[in-house]
């Protein structure tokens, strides 16, 4: 990772290269920030300039035997450690030299902006979460005994170290607080007061805030899908609050289509222009075969698009949080969602969702619902003639 992929936080950048150049790096650093600020990623552009056989005043050049290694994380002296627990692969006594090619692959899929609740995910822990043990602490001390294989500094990288426990953190003060020459460990942290305060004490605080906002909407702009006209990037990034994982999210949750949009759009078509009673039986009966947990989403999605109907009926657009063929729809639909029936068909949809949750029958359920809509429909349509 380089600098220049790094989103943000300049003087952090800048005052890690003037560290080093001066030759007062400190050997343990504690990076804290809130999700999604960058710290992972600075630790490791920061790995890979102070390894980097042809260094700029600004960055790591990218294209030396060193810097490809540390490019793909796989430096040989580049050690990670991160919370862990058993997995289908690892079934006793988790560690993260285990599970290292998980890691790896997991680091590509979010470009290095790891976050906890991902990565347990990714894992395949579920619920379980995890914490860096003492065999972690061990591999890490018998780490720091080897010589480096070919790079000056030897880095070690400690992950979420709020997540060391007590056995591990203990058996690394001394290590902490004296590492071997030409080494340096990142402790990479979200929550200082998790951090246990011997292990804090002994490394450098480094403090990230959340990513400025005009370098959020600058990197969020090279990742703007063409053809999404609609989606309001200033308001993602406002969303989105210096979290560069969260500003990933509304630019995929925006330009993804709900499931059932088609659906949603078929069904409110036909109870619009009823000349085809067929078609919505058989809707109906679809409907029915879905799972109850499916009805239920279908039908609070409908809930949202009729809402966001009635805000652009008051032309708050803002409020719409769609893009695409959704929002097209929604705009061209919204004339025929108005004061005659936008209350009504806000109670039918909700009382379906209260029949859906107590088991009421999905054909009966939504054969009322389509006639109830088909009427309604009606009324709205009147109201605009
Ligand atoms: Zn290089």
């Amino acid at each position: 990772m380089q600098f220049k992929d790094v989103i943000g936080q300049n003087s952090i950048k800048q005052r890690l290269i003037k560290s080093y150049s001066d030759n007062r790096m400190a050997h343990t650093q504690l990076f804290l920030g809130p999700e999604g600020s960058g710290t992972l990623p600075m630790a490791l552009a920061f790995a890979q300039y102070v390894n980097c056989k042809n260094p700029s005043e600004t960055d790591s050049c990218g294209v030396c035997p060193s810097c490809i290694k540390f490019q793909k994380n796989s430096h040989a002296d580049i050690h990670f450690y991160f919370p862990n627990n058993t997995t289908n692969s690892v079934k006793k006594n988790p560690e993260s030299v285990l599970l290292l090619n998980y890691w790896r692959e997991y680091l590509k899929t979010c470009d290095n902006y790891a976050q906890s609740s991902e990565w347990f995910n990714f894992l395949g822990v579920g619920n379980k979460q995890g914490s860096i043990n003492v065999r972690d602490a061990k591999n890490l001390i018998e780490k720091m005994s080897m010589k480096a294989y070919e790079a000056k500094y030897k880095i070690i990288i400690i992950w979420m170290a709020e997540k060391l426990n007590m056995d591990a953190s203990n058996k690394l003060l001394k290590t902490l607080e004296e590492p071997p020459p030409n080494t340096l460990i990142i402790l990479v942290a979200e929550r200082y007061e998790l951090i246990i305060p011997t292990v804090r004490s002994r490394a450098q605080l480094v403090k990230f805030n959340s990513i400025d906002i005009d370098s959020l909407i600058s990197a969020m702009l090279k990742l703007k899908i063409e053809g999404d006209a609609n989606l309001n990037i200033d308001d993602m990034a406002r969303i989105a609050n210096g979290n560069w994982n969260e500003a990933l999210k509304l630019i995929n949750e925006t330009s993804l289509e709900n499931e059932f949009f088609v659906p949603l759009r078929n069904w409110l078509r036909l109870c619009f222009a009823p000349k085809d009673y067929k078609a919505l039986f058989s809707f109906n009966q679809e409907m029915s075969r879905l799972g109850r947990e499916k009805q239920k989403s279908f039908l609070q999605y409908a809930l949202t698009v009729i809402h966001f109907c009635v805000m652009v009926n008051v032309n708050n657009y803002q409020a719409v949080k769609l893009a695409g063929e959704e929002f097209d729809f929604v705009k061209k639909f919204s004339p025929f969602i108005n004061e005659a029936n936008q209350d009504k068909i806000y109670e039918i949809i909700n009382e379906a969702i209260y029949h859906v949750e107590r088991n009421a029958h999905g054909g009966i359920l939504f054969t009322d619902l389509s006639f109830k809509l088909v009427n309604l429909m009606r009324q709205g349509r009147q109201k605009t003639q």
